[in-house]
C-alpha cells in the first residue's frame, strides 16, 4: 500500500492526508517536549493513550452539542479527522493557579481563582508563543470578532463540562488548553473545537493527595511519567486492565 502524504509534523503529532478531501489523518507519537522543545524525550504509550483520552472527551463534547473536527479513532495511534483551518491562537482556560500564571503574577501555585480565567497565546514557536489579549486576534486579523464571540461561548461550555466530567473521577481540571479551527462545508464556515484534549495540555491533580497527573510530570522531572497517563486513562475506564499490560510489556506499541 502506498504511503499516504504526510501533510505537517508536530511535536506530538503528525497529520496525513486522509482518504477523502477534507479530511486528515492524525498519528500520535510518544514524543514529548516542554518549555518550547528546549527539553525533549518520550513518554511510552502516551501517543496511544491521549488518541483514546482525546477521542473519548471530543466524543462527549460533541454530545453535549460542541462541535469539533475529531471523525473517529481508527487505530491505536490514529484518528480521522475533518480537515480545518487553524486558527493561530492557544485558548488556555484556568481554575486554579498553576504554571505561567503562578510565575508571572507571583501566585501561589494551587491557589483557587475567583473565577474562570481565559488568556490567549499566539501561536508561534519563533515567538514562544506569546500571550496575547483579544484586541491582538481581531486587529490582526487572526480571528474576526463573531469567531472571538464563538470561541468564548465554547471556551466555557467546554470547561463547565470537562470540570464536572473530571471531579467524577477524583480529578481537579487545573488549567487547559485549546484550539479552534475553521471548518468549510457546503459554502459556510464554522468554528469547531480542534487539536487534542489530554494530559499534554491539561494540569490533571488528584482530589485527595494533588498528585500531578499530566505533562508536569515530564516538565518538572516528577517521576513516574507514563504512570500519569495511564492512570488519567484507566479513571476514564478508556482502557483495560490487559491493555495497560500489554503497553508495558511492548511500550513502543504501534499498528
Ligand atoms: N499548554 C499547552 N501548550 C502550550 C502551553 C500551555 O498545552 O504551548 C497548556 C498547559 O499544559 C497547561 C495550560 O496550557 O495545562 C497552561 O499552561 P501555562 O500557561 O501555565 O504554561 P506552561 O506552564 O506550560 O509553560
Amino acid at each position: 500500500m502506498a504511503r499516504r502524504r504526510q501533510i505537517y509534523e508536530g511535536k506530538a503529532k503528525v497529520l496525513f492526508e486522509g482518504p477523502e478531501p477534507g479530511t486528515v489523518v492524525c498519528y500520535f507519537k510518544d514524543d514529548a517536549t516542554a518549555f518550547n522543545a528546549k527539553k525533549k524525550g518520550t513518554i511510552e504509550g502516551k501517543g496511544v493513550l491521549n488518541n483514546r483520552i482525546s477521542e473519548y472527551l471530543m466524543i462527549k463534547l460533541a454530545e453535549i452539542g460542541v462541535p469539533t473536527h475529531f471523525v473517529r479513532r481508527l487505530n491505536m495511534r490514529e484518528q480521522l479527522l475533518k480537515e480545518v483551518e487553524i486558527i493561530p491562537v492557544e485558548v488556555v482556560v484556568r481554575n486554579v493557579v498553576a504554571g505561567s500564571l503562578a510565575q508571572r503574577l507571583g501566585m501561589a501555585e494551587g491557589t483557587a481563582l475567583p473565577r474562570s480565567i481565559i488568556e490567549y497565546f499566539y501561536k508561534n514557536d519563533e515567538l514562544n508563543d506569546p500571550m496575547i489579549t483579544e484586541e491582538h486576534i481581531t486587529a490582526f486579523n487572526w480571528a474576526h470578532p463573531h469567531e472571538m464571540d464563538e470561541i468564548v461561548q465554547l471556551t466555557l461550555r467546554v470547561n463547565d463540562f470537562l470540570c464536572g466530567l473530571f471531579l467524577g473521577i477524583g480529578i481537579r481540571l487545573i488549567d487547559f488548553k485549546l484550539e479552534f479551527g475553521r471548518l468549510y462545508e457546503n459554502d459556510q464556515v464554522r468554528v469547531v473545537l480542534a487539536d487534542e484534549i489530554s494530559p499534554d495540555n491539561c494540569r490533571l491533580w488528584d482530589i485527595e493527595t494533588n498528585e500531578k497527573l499530566d505533562k508536569d510530570r515530564f516538565r518538572r522531572d516528577l517521576g513516574n511519567v507514563p504512570e500519569a497517563y495511564v492512570e488519567v486513562a484507566r479513571r476514564l475506564k478508556v482502557i483495560r486492565d490487559n491493555e495497560i499490560e500489554a503497553l508495558k510489556n511492548r511500550p513502543r506499541l504501534v499498528e
